[in-house]
């Protein structure tokens, strides 16, 4: 029985609803350098994660 290391994994950060690389903790760079801010939305520019407050 193995255990695969290339599971999809959320980024770390709170505010980002994006999936991180295998082996890695953010999805991007913005995410890992903002990961000490607070704040309510993404910027790091991935589909889906910035606008996904706008409502059709
Ligand atoms: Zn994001
Ligand atoms: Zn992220």
């Amino acid at each position: 029985m193995t255990t695969t290391n290339a599971a999809p994994v959320k980024c770390a950060r709170m505010a980002c609803t994006c999936m991180a690389p295998p082996g890695k903790k953010y999805c991007s760079t913005h995410c890992e350098d903002t990961k000490s801010l607070t704040a309510l939305a993404c910027h790091c520019g991935h589909y889906g994660c910035d606008e996904k407050a706008v409502a059709a």
